[in-house]
């Protein structure tokens, strides 16, 4: 029989470098990427929902509409 030699115990690369979770700083998870857990997920978004979060929103102020006078 020909088997193909497999190769193990080499350097196995991930495929996504993984970065710490945003929220706490430990490693993410694939389950919860970018966070480590469903937990911190869920604190990101609740933080999202109460508007911490500072969206940068290029709003011009000078609005074209002061026809109405
Ligand atoms: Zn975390």
């Amino acid at each position: 029989m020909t088997s193909e030699p497999i190769k193990t115990g080499g350097k196995v690369e991930p495929l996504r470098k993984t970065r710490p979770c945003p929220e706490c700083g430990k490693p993410s998870s694939r389950e919860h990427y970018p966070f480590c857990s469903d937990r911190c997920r869920t604190l990101d978004l609740s933080r999202w929902l109460n508007g911490s979060y500072a969206i940068p929103v290029s709003e011009d102020q000078t609005k074209a509409d002061g026809t109405e006078d």
